[in-house]
């Protein structure tokens, strides 16, 4: 029955769905109210002429508009296509061509201004609307009809467990981004595996800082807590300031977010008293033992950390809460509702403690990328199990460790060299805020070592300290051949580390 997202969380409650902590008064919607504006919403898509298999592409901010024009649009049995607002125009072209959108939402006064969405969407022939809260409702102001000039207003529709509720793209860290259907099975999946994972309740609150436009803040940060009759407080934009202000004020009790924000978070503590937060999720880039350790004890908060991908509505693993297990640092923990193997290429598992391909199966997982049989063909084994990219290994209590993506991997004359494990050796030097490891070339060895540094504020670094450091906590091939001293690593929306990116802006420095 809790297969679709019309059926995942009470109609009738009147309990705090959302809350979005505007100044002086905070806007607090009950899941009954939400309920009444989504569904009020879907007969304005389903009268614009959007129906079943239509893509609607949502560049919109962290908004309550973007909540109600998601779960409408998934209702109808369309496809939602969020889109992080601030891409450029090319990038909105790439999409919106992608899925053929129907329909493209964007925030009030872009069409006037005629956004780079705008200019993309009218390029390709989707409709426009502007979408925005104006006191009392969500508005859907459409701007040009587009292609849906000549569709009819549809009939409000039923969702399916198999429908297609959400395509998002992969963040190219690897590659071109590829598309990932989710159908309303996966995304329900995800939730009920988040909300038993942190045994989610309606007593919880969850502070939301991760985009909706990636699975996950979409998954973690808004749809399992919605699943569970919990709130969620959706601020419009990330600081740490406001960060503390709201948590406190709204009584958030935890969050999940990439290391890059909890790093923000730990220079930036939250005034006296703390917060009682009852724990901290840490999703989508490797977080290091050293962070780890810094955040349990600044934030007096079981920090659990958790394996996500788009290709699989989000969470694979977790760590567990305190009463259910350890928590692992340096480890994404145990699979969550999602079976996990460790595979070699001929899709057979490895010895307990070996390396090799992480695979996942479960119900949460894409039934392939659209439009892509190659990829298609490479990343299922025959078996059913889904090929990551990611290689890692299981300690003797079946915790996973990830050491890297296969791609990655620095392969130093066939010895494979870790460049997470090497970056998390290079964070334990004090002076070191950051480090982010990859291949150079090598006439030598084909690859060797090379890594790019950021020193804590007020601190000094040299080629010869990181080498030095490294000489002593690692064996020999291990040490990087190049270091970078720099100011910052440039990292994605989602704070990712491109590493083949990081890698040829680096070795483009010498030319
Ligand atoms: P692309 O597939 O286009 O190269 P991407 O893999 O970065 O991009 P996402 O789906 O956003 O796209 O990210 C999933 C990947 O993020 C995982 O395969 C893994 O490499 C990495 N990842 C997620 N969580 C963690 C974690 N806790 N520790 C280390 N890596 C993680
Ligand atoms: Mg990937």
């Amino acid at each position: 029955k809790m297969a679709t997202l019309s059926t995942a969380f009470s109609k009738e409650s009147d309990a705090p769905a959302i809350i979005i902590p505007t100044k002086p008064q905070p806007l607090t919607i009950s899941y009954k109210e939400l309920s009444t504006e989504v569904l009020s919403f879907q007969k304005k898509l389903a009268s614009l002429g959007i129906a079943h298999g239509a893509a609607v592409s949502i560049a919109l901010p962290n908004t309550y508009e973007f909540i109600v024009s998601f779960l409408a649009a998934s209702w109808q049995r369309a496809i939602a296509a969020p889109l992080n607002p601030s891409y450029k125009q090319d990038e909105f072209e790439f999409y919106i061509d992608d899925l053929s959108s129907a329909l493209a939402l964007v925030s009030k006064g872009s069409f006037e201004k005629d956004a780079p969405a705008v200019r993309a969407a009218r390029k390709y022939e989707a409709a426009i609307a502007e979408c925005y809260w104006d006191g009392k409702e969500v508005v859907l102001e459409v701007k040009d009809k587009g292609k849906l000039a000549s569709k009819g207003g549809q009939k409000l529709l039923q969702a399916d467990p198999d429908d297609i509720a959400l395509v998002l793209h992969t963040s190219g860290t690897t590659g071109r981004p590829k598309a990932v259907p989710l159908t309303q099975r996966n995304l329900t999946r995800t939730m009920k595996n988040i909300q038993g994972t942190y045994e989610l309740t309606p007593k919880d609150r969850t502070y939301l800082v991760m985009p909706l436009f990636h699975v996950h803040g979409l998954l973690a940060g808004l749809l399992a807590p919605l699943a569970s009759g919990g709130s969620v407080i959706v601020p419009n934009g990330f600081s740490a300031r406001q960060f503390w202000a709201d948590f406190i004020t709204h009584e958030a009790n935890w969050y999940t977010a990439v290391p890059t924000i909890h790093q923000i978070l730990l220079k930036n503590p939250p005034p006296d008293p703390m917060p009682k937060i009852r724990f901290i999720r840490s999703c989508s880039s490797p977080l290091s033992p050293k962070t780890f350790h810094e955040l349990e004890t600044a934030f007096n908060a079981p920090v659990l950390e958790a394996y996500a991908m788009t290709e699989a509505a989000h969470q694979m693993t977790s760590n567990p809460l305190p009463r259910k297990g350890k928590r692992q640092p340096g480890s994404v923990g145990l699979g969550q509702g999602v079976e996990v193997a460790i595979l070699d290429s001929d899709g057979k598992e490895v010895p307990q403690g070996s390396e090799a391909e992480i695979c996942i199966r479960g119900e949460n997982v894409t039934k392939g990328y659209l439009n892509n049989s190659k990829a298609n063909e490479e990343s299922f084994t025959n078996d059913g199990f889904f090929r990551t990219g990611d290689q890692g290994k299981k300690d003797k209590d079946g915790y996973v460790i990830i050491t890297g993506r296969i791609k990655e991997l620095i392969n130093r004359g066939g010895e494979k060299i870790s460049p997470i494990e090497l970056d998390n050796v290079i964070a334990t030097f004090p002076p070191v805020a950051e480090a982010v490891s990859f291949a150079v070339p090598s006439e030598m060895y084909g690859q060797e070592v090379g890594v790019v540094v950021v020193a804590k504020e007020g601190k000094q670094l040299s080629e010869k300290d990181i080498i030095d450091f490294v000489s002593s906590k690692t064996a020999k091939f291990k040490v990087p051949k190049r270091v970078w001293v720099q100011k910052e690593i440039p990292k994605t929306a989602t704070g990712k580390v491109q590493r083949r990116k990081v890698a040829d802006t680096m070795l483009a420095k010498d030319k």
